[in-house]
């Protein structure tokens, strides 16, 4: 059988944005000019900046907050993610361990809570995202996988919080989705889908109306923490009391960021519609999925009857410099289509209507960080390594509310304050993400084919965890 032509990532924006800009462009928001004096400024227009903006105009209506974005709002990972709104109970086990059970649960019931408070901040303004709270699945795809999950699903269990996260059988697995390829599962109850950038014009419509004063195309070229901080476009400044930095990958650039955090790439395919096929591997619950790989595979599906798989194999980059491999590499976007095809051979006919793919920002970890900078009017959340959708939202909550001073329970929590794992220097950073990338790549196409991965490649796939990162394969 031929397999559908995989279109060009990179030559136009993803569809998702395009879905939603054709619904609704919104008003213009044109580059800054000129100098601003202002209460907070927040760097990056995407979910992180957009969702504390959000939250300090909750706190104080009468705050001036200007967002500062290099393109569109949304135009970054927020408005080209794969929509999946997951909490983070299949990371008790890092959680446990970095922060103690009542820490763990503490900051997993906080992550939940903004799972459940996207759909109801979506209800409340009206903003049609196609938010779908349909649980997330977990899936093993070859004995590799298998179990994968036990841990965190043992541990949620013995911390009274089983129901949660809890295993599935195989029968129960293709119950819910029938694929050659599914063994065991688990399945968590709190996650949703979205369309991404649904949510992301919706949020940058809510603040417009609020007042805040949004820049677009206003690619950030200087910044001072101050205090005041300052910062500088080509067409002007922002002059402001506090600052959030939600940038995402983009962090990398900044000197205290250098070393907090790698950056893979991660592309998504989108086939046409195909309700039918749907129905008949039983994929109708909505529910959002991902194999149990380093390099996951994460799919889903959406009213109209597409899949949008996403593959988070993509190569390599040099933190801080967010290039075209992010987004015009048709190598991973095949990747992400074999996917799709593995998974569910009755979509080998059908066209894919969209190809693209954006970075991630790998902290070492496999968490976000949030905190403040000295000298205390700097606040940022990155490294979210590819699950951002939910925890952004709680990042909004920690960064208003630091930026504001006000007291919010979710600011106590142990995950705020931490400093980031610190990977290598220069150019031994780059070199090694590479070298491991390839060698995770590689071990898993082994696995997923039931050959014995290359001895070599297995050992360098394990460095990170040798060396404390909690990242890659055991
Ligand atoms: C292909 C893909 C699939 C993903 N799938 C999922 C998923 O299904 N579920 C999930 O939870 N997460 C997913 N993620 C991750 C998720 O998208 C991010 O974690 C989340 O969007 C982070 O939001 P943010 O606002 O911090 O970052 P971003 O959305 O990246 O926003 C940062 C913004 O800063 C802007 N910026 C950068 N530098 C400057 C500058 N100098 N001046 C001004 N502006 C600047 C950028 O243009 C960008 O808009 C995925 C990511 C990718 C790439």
């Amino acid at each position: 059988m031929t397999e559908p032509a995989i279109p060009r990532p990179g030559e136009r924006r993803a569809y998702w944005i395009r879905e939603a800009l054709a619904r609704d462009p919104g008003e213009p928001c044109p580059p800054l000019q000129g100098v601003l004096n202002t209460d907070m400024v927040i760097l990056g227009g995407g979910y992180t900046g957009m969702w504390t903006a959000f939250v300090a105009t909750e706190l104080d209506p009468g705050v001036r907050i200007a967002i500062l974005e290099q393109d569109i709002c949304g135009g970054g990972p927020s408005g080209r993610n794969g929509g999946f709104v997951t909490g983070w109970w299949d990371e008790l086990p890092a959680l446990v361990a970095m922060y103690g059970q009542q820490g763990a649960v503490d900051a997993c019931h906080a992550v939940a809570a903004s799972v459940a408070g996207v759909g109801q901040w979506c209800e409340r303004h009206d903003v049609d995202a196609w938010y779908t709270p349909s649980g997330y699945l977990s899936v093993s795809t070859n004995t590799a996988q298998d179990a994968g999950w036990r841990h965190a699903t043992e541990m949620a269990q013995q911390l009274g919080v089983g129901p949660r996260y809890r295993e599935l059988s195989p029968v129960e697995v293709q119950a819910r989705c029938s694929s050659p390829a599914f063994r065991g599962g688990a399945f968590m109850t709190d996650g949703a889908t979205v369309q991404p950038a649904r949510l992301a014009r919706g949020l940058r419509r809510v603040l417009l109306e609020r007042g805040v004063r949004i820049f677009e195309g206003s690619p950030v070229r200087r910044f001072r923490a101050g205090p005041p901080a300052v910062a500088e476009t080509s067409g002007g400044s922002v002059v402001a009391d506090q600052a959030v930095l939600g940038l995402n990958a983009w962090a990398g650039a900044l000197k205290d960021f250098r070393r907090s955090m790698v950056c893979w790439g991660s592309y998504i395919v989108l086939t046409a519609p195909a309700p039918d096929r749907l129905e008949a591997v039983g994929w109708t619950g909505g529910e959002c999925i991902t194999d149990g790989r380093t390099a996951v595979r994460y799919f889903r599906t959406t009213p109209d009857g597409r899949i949008a798989m996403g593959g988070g194999g993509g190569r390599a980059g040099t933190a801080g410099q967010v290039g075209l491999i992010f987004t015009h590499d048709a190598e991973s976007a095949r990747r992400a289509a074999e996917g799709l095809w593995r998974f569910f051979p009755s979509f080998r006919d059908v066209p894919l209507d969209d190809a693209w793919g954006g970075p991630i920002d790998v902290s070492g970890t496999h968490l976000p960080v949030f905190g403040t900078l000295r000298p205390g009017n700097v606040h940022y959340a990155h490294g979210y390594t590819g699950n951002g959708v939910a925890p952004s939202h709680l990042a909004g909550r920690i960064l208003g509310a630091l930026a504001l001073g006000r007291d919010d329970p979710v600011t106590a929590l142990p995950i705020v304050g931490t400093r980031p794992k610190r990977f290598p220097p220069e150019p031994i950073l780059t070199v090694g993400t590479w070298m491991v990338r390839e060698a995770i790549v590689k071990t898993e196409r082994a696995q997923e084919e039931e050959r014995a991965p290359n001895l070599a490649a297995r050992l360098v796939s394990r460095i990170p965890r040798k060396l404390g990162f909690r990242l890659g394969p055991e």
